[in-house]
């Protein structure tokens, strides 16, 4: 962020003189214009073919030397402009790196004959999860990749598409044949509410307050104050109604409601679908947009011999904290005993109680036949704690 500011500072400088530059030449341009135009008029007054007089031979010799002059500033002022412009590139460079080689130190791997097309259907794929099914389409054609369409996340994208343009029915028909599934989700109460707000506005407050006694009874329960402050929203639907106040002001941005509706839609339709929120691609690249601060800080400390030889090849050196927005979702297991990620020959194993650590873990904590969690102190036997496999 801090690099953001310091580029924005130096643009602003940069805007701020092209601005003032323009206009000073605007200025001058129009002062010589209006120069020549006199005297072009007073030289138009003589009759043809006449010669100048001596006094007016003078003022043309001297509108030439001032415009010649004019001309000369003009071009000296730009080509400071040149050396200001090219500062915020200067700017751009210092402020962020460029070179990331040090912490990606097998990007080219993407590019190896193995890896290509696994590239190229990651990124059919994610054009396909966004609905972008056209350019979907053209890539797997023209890049010869083979990707599944899937009509699901087509749907869905679909789905939230109407909703950020405020259009809610295609998500309620998609929510109807779920509604037992979706019994203990807001989505159901936020689509109905949502519809009402748009009938309000489109064919009237009865309308909406008819669909409300229809729809919002079955809501009621779990979102009385949600409910209420929808209905209250309503009095602001009126041809003749003032301005809303500023807590009814959200209810009644279509686009707001629309937006936040559409979220919702794909986060709870993932979770009922069982899929996650983001593409493969997009998840890594946001994994690794978070990632790369703290791995070009330690750069240095990863390319010392000692430290690749203690990495294993597929392995980052640092965990990877990836919030609420990175899905919170995990491919692998890494072992919080011995910190280090499950494999093939160490796999997670989780225990009578619950918790799961990796089998070497297992190992080194077991005592005989006797193992006492490192979570709890719960003891039971090692060989009552099972393998865990990740599909
Ligand atoms: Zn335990």
């Amino acid at each position: 962020m801090d690099s953001c500011i310091g580029v924005e500072q130096d643009l602003d400088k940069a805007t701020t003189k092209f601005t003032a530059l323009n206009d000073h030449a605007s200025k001058v341009l129009e002062d010589v214009i209006n120069q020549v135009e006199e005297l072009r008029k007073e030289i138009s007054k003589q009759a043809l073919n006449t010669p100048l007089s001596q006094s007016q031979a003078k003022a043309v010799s001297e509108l030439t030397a001032t415009v010649k002059q004019s001309v000369f500033q003009l071009s000296t002022d730009h080509r400071e402009l040149h050396a200001t412009v090219s500062r915020v590139g200067k700017s751009i460079d210092r402020h962020f790196i460029a070179d990331y080689a040090a912490v990606a130190p097998k990007a080219e791997s993407f590019c190896s004959d193995t890896n290509r097309p696994i590239m190229e259907q990651a990124i059919a794929q994610h054009l396909y999860r966004q609905g972008l099914e056209e350019v979907g389409d053209s890539l797997v054609s023209e890049a010869g990749v083979s990707a599944e369409r899937g009509s699901t996340f087509a749907q869905l994208q679909r789905c939230a598409g109407a909703l950020a343009a405020a259009d809610p029915a295609p998500a309620l028909a998609w929510a109807a044949a779920r509604e037992h599934d979706l019994a203990h989700s807001p989505l159901p109460f936020t689509l109905h509410r949502m519809q009402a707000l748009k009938l309000a506005r489109e064919q009237g407050v009865c309308a909406a307050i008819a669909y409300a006694r229809a729809q919002f009874p079955a809501h009621a329960a779990r979102h009385e104050r949600q409910l209420q402050a929808a209905v209250c929203a309503l009095a602001w639907c009126t041809p003749a109604a003032p301005p809303p106040p500023p807590q009814y002001a959200h209810l009644l941005d279509p686009k707001a409601l629309g937006a936040e509706a559409a979220e919702l839609f794909v986060r709870e339709a993932c979770a009922l679908l069982r899929l996650a929120p983001h593409s493969p691609l997009a998840g890594a690249v946001l994994a690794g947009a978070r990632v790369l601060p703290a791995l070009h800080d330690i750069r240095a400390k990863m390319s010392h011999p000692h430290v690749l030889a203690a990495w294993a090849d597929d392995e980052l050196p640092l965990e990877v904290e990836l919030g609420e927005e990175g899905g919170g979702y995990h491919s692998v297991f890494a072992c919080p005993i011995l910190r280090q990620q499950a494999s093939d020959h160490n796999p997670p194993m989780r225990l009578l109680c619950g918790h799961v650590i990796s089998r070497d873990a297992l190992n080194k904590l077991a005592m005989g036949v006797k193992l006492k969690c490192p979570y709890c102190p719960m003891e039971q036997s090692p060989s009552e704690a099972r393998q865990i496999y990740f599909s």
